[in-house]
């Protein structure tokens, strides 16, 4: 089937409307009428070429809410009308370990949303600015919000499971002193995912703009961290700091807060690294740098049944799909709160 969506022909270009195809429905397949697709950072850095291996035309987008207007044969977990997401995976090989564990987000074969491989015409992936999808059952999430709330669920579906994922590895919960740095979509949600598992969450900023607006995501502290005093009035007291920053920076100032044992987990992916952290920060206190990526499939259904039972959304700016290239430029000044989404009906001819 032949559909409207929004991507770019090369890295030095805008996006612009392009046609796509999507497959028939096999046995397997949910086919997503797209109600909305959030905006991440990531679609900006993959568009764009910063990272290596971007195919073209790429068509960004893996946070995408829609209803299911078409099934496969075999499908059993899913029906027509029902409304669902898909987040950054549409397929991995299903029988590794990682699968078996339910962590296709960590498969060797995992294909993403976008810019993956696939046999479907043009050869790779391509993503939710498009008016459908069509996508194996075992991708789709169900959604448990109330209808009305559906576009701020769409950012659930990466910037959510983010960093619900990596709170949830290490354990945060209450009694625990949880740094969140940067304040972007994946941050926003941070704070309010650390906040509703009973942390003591600190959101960290360089922007001094958003000091009273982290505080009403539900940041109990919050730091302007080009203040060094403020820096320090936390040295030594976290247990646990979620990075999110979306450019390189010296991560040595945010070692300093962790207390003895405490993890910095990175999951903010710059085109280019961090400084090399000063290695006496991490030996003196016994401190770990981790990653995370993503998270699993049964994990982000388990994540968007958390935030429906907690009432959590993201904090979202709907945009049309022609504004994209200006929320692009307003995303990389950090003049969003917190994510823009795409009504995806501004694709319909
Ligand atoms: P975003 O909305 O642009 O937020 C990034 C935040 O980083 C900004 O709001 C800003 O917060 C802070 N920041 C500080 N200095 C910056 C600078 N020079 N340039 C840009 N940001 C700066 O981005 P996002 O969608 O949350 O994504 C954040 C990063 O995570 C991106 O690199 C993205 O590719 C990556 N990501 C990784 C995964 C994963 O699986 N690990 C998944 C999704 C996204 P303040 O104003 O508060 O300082
Ligand atoms: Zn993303």
């Amino acid at each position: 089937m032949t559909i409207n969506a929004y991507g770019a022909r090369a890295g030095n270009l805008p996006l612009e409307p392009l046609t796509i195809t999507r497959r028939t429905p096999g046995a397997h397949d949910v086919r997503i009428d797209i109600a909305y697709c959030g905006v991440c950072h990531s679609d900006l850095h993959q568009v764009r070429s910063e990272w290596a291996g971007t195919l073209y035309p790429c068509v960004p987008g893996h946070e995408i809410v829609g209803r299911v207007s078409a099934v496969g044969a075999q499908v059993s977990s899913h029906k027509v009308g029902d409304l669902v997401g898909v987040g950054c995976i549409v397929d991995s090989c299903k029988h590794c370990a990682d699968c078996e564990a339910g962590l296709e987000n960590y498969c060797d074969h995992m294909v993403g949303t976008y810019n993956g491989a696939t046999p479907d015409a043009p050869g790779h992936t391509l993503g939710g600015y498009s008016q459908q999808i069509v996508v194996h059952e075992r991708y789709v999430l169900h959604v448990h919000h109330p209808e009305a709330q559906l576009a701020a669920v769409a950012p659930l579906l990466c910037a959510g499971i983010t960093t619900y994922s990596p709170l949830r590895h290490w354990q945060v919960g209450p009694g625990h002193k949880v740094g969140v740095v940067g304040i972007g979509g994946l941050g926003h949600m941070g704070i309010k995912l650390a906040n509703a598992m009973g942390a003591h969450v600190v959101a960290f900023t360089t922007s001094e703009s958003k000091r009273e607006a982290a505080h009403a995501l539900g940041a109990h502290e919050v730091v302007v961290s080009r203040n060094p005093d403020e820096m320090a009035a936390h040295a030594d007291s976290l247990d646990f700091i979620l990075n999110t920053v979306a450019a390189p920076h010296s991560l040595d100032p945010f070692f300093s807060l962790l207390k003895r044992d405490g993890t910095m987990t990175l999951v903010g992916a710059p085109a280019s690294p961090h400084p090399s952290p000063t290695v006496f920060k991490l030996i003196t206190k016994r401190r770990s740098l981790a990653g995370s990526m993503i998270g699993g499939i049964p994990e982000t259904q388990e994540m968007l049944d958390f935030c429906a039972e907690h009432g959590i959304v993201a904090d979202i700016e709907m945009i049309r799909a022609e504004q994209i290239n200006t929320a692009y430029e307003r995303m990389l000044k950090g003049d969003v709160k917190y994510r823009f989404v795409i009504d995806c009906a501004s694709l319909n001819a």
